[in-house]
């Protein structure tokens, strides 16, 4: 049976975050995903690196600032996955209503004195608009350089493998897992295992029969469509619904819009295979073309998804109220640890990955020295990134040989396993070429 340090269960932007940490600093770590890498939430968010203006409206004044501070610090370790955009957000010609949001986007500025992004500024056209900058992220790379460094650094990453059972001793923890490709059993053993599991979280717990007091928590859902840019809108923008929610409309890919999100709560028994429903697709189709005057349909839409998230459930009434702050919990029996991580953001991963290495390494002390790796091998990651981020700018004049060598190597360098871990997560050739380009490549790599 293999033993390791540390097993982390999910391998979403929470649990690549915490294997490259643990990795980093030489503890024997792994990682099992059910099914793809970042094919859980952490592949279906509205791709932003932000603070959250909203959130201040909530008084969340210790969220903003921290995940204001994570934009700035993650914009320069993967400029090459996050870039900064500039929202548009038109608030009508009411002067109170102008100088409450104008105050508000003075705080979201200066909130963290780090903060090197373009600052707000207003332009009158049909009323007060204000521009102000947050970042875009290509939310399932992310996750995958992730856990690419974390293997870089020695730690062992398996998608298709589940989590079936946990028993636990004081000594250690046993898993079971299953390779859902060969359908073979193995076990392994740890005396840390962390439950980054996202939305199944509460699954996984009772699998451990570790955590006396389960909190409670609200699974959140929300859709996103992507749409042909037919008439050509040049701007990202914010738009305030009739309903008091706010919908972004974010340039994608060059030749698409991003819409999205909706919001609402959902059973645990619908977490598997959610499609966005038919009313979504009408809210989020509507609210645009009230706001920016355009007439979207149903045939515009190139590709929707739709994920959740699992939020500490304070009670509170609405679900917009709802903390998007993280939370970590941890258990200590004998010689073990079980840490569990619930909610979070993609852009506050790396510092809940950080609290999450001090929290284990306080109480376990393996006396590890940090790993030194080549130079060479986070280079060709980037490098990766950098060719895809190529592809989706100039999809158009890349010719097959260009694209192929490139699935060629992400196949292989990347543990793409199944068609869809290619075009939809790793490249986002599912959104950039025709049916007919796709099930030629689909028959040349993946027959
Ligand atoms: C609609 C929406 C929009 C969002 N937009 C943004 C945004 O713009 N910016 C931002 O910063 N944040 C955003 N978020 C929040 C962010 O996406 C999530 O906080 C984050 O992705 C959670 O990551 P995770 O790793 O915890 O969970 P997940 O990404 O869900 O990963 C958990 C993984 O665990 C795996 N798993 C479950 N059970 C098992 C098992 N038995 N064995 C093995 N593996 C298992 C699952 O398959 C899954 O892949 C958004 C969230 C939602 C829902």
């Amino acid at each position: 049976m293999d033993t390791f340090d540390i097993v982390i269960i999910g391998g979403g932007i929470n649990g690549a975050g915490i294997a490259k940490i643990a990795s980093e600093n030489g503890l024997k770590t792994a990682v099992f995903e059910m099914n793809d890498f970042a094919s859980g939430t952490s592949s279906a968010s509205t791709k932003l690196i932000h603070g959250g203006l909203r959130y201040l409206q909530n008084f969340e004044f210790a969220l903003v600032h921290k995940a204001l501070k994570e934009r700035q610090i993650l914009l320069e370790t993967y400029p090459e996955l996050i870039e900064p955009i500039k929202f548009t957000f038109n608030i009508g010609k009411n002067p109170v209503k102008y100088i409450y949001y104008r105050v508000g986007l003075f705080i979201y500025d200066h909130l963290y004195i780090g903060n090197k992004l373009p600052k707000t500024t207003t332009s009158w056209d049909n009323g007060f608009n204000l521009e102000f900058y947050d970042c875009k992220v290509d939310d399932s790379r992310l996750v995958i350089t992730n856990l690419l460094e974390a293997k870089a650094f020695g730690a062992s990453i398996k998608n298709y493998h589940e989590v079936l059972f946990i028993k636990h001793s004081g000594e250690n923890f046993i898993l079971t897992v299953r390779n859902s490709k060969t359908d073979k059993l193995s076990e392994f053993e740890t005396k840390c295992l962390v439950n980054a599991s996202g939305p199944w979280v509460k699954q996984i717990d009772r699998l451990t029969s570790f955590s006396n007091q389960f909190p409670s928590i609200a699974l959140v859902k929300g859709s996103h469509l992507i749409v042909k840019n037919r008439v050509e809108i040049k701007k990202n923008y914010i738009l305030q619904t009739k309903d008091d929610r706010i919908i972004f409309v974010i340039q994608y890919l060059k030749d698409f819009l991003l819409i999205g999100t909706t919001e609402s709560t959902i059973d645990e028994n619908q977490l598997e295979n959610q499609l966005v429903d038919s009313d979504e697709t009408t809210y989020l189709l509507n609210s645009v073309n009230q706001s920016l005057n355009t007439d979207f349909n149903d045939s515009d839409i190139v590709h929707q998804y739709t994920g959740t998230r699992a939020l500490y459930d304070e009670k509170t009434h609405s679900i917009n109220r709802l903390s998007r702050d993280y939370h970590l919990s941890s258990e200590t029996n004998g010689s073990t640890m079980y840490l569990t991580v619930f909610g979070g953001k993609v852009t506050t991963y790396r510092k809940l990955s950080t609290d999450a290495y001090k929290i284990i390494s306080s109480i376990l002390n393996f006396n590890k020295k940090p790993v030194v790796i080549e130079h060479d091998e986070i280079q060709q990651i980037k490098k990766r990134n950098l060719n895809v981020q190529s592809l989706h700018k100039n999809y158009k004049k890349k010719n097959r040989r260009e694209i192929d060598t490139l699935i060629h190597e992400i196949i292989y360098a990347e543990q793409a396993i199944e068609f869809d871990d290619l075009v939809l997560r790793r490249t986002k050739l599912q959104i950039l070429l025709t049916k007919e380009q796709l099930s030629e490549i689909k028959n040349k790599f993946f027959n």
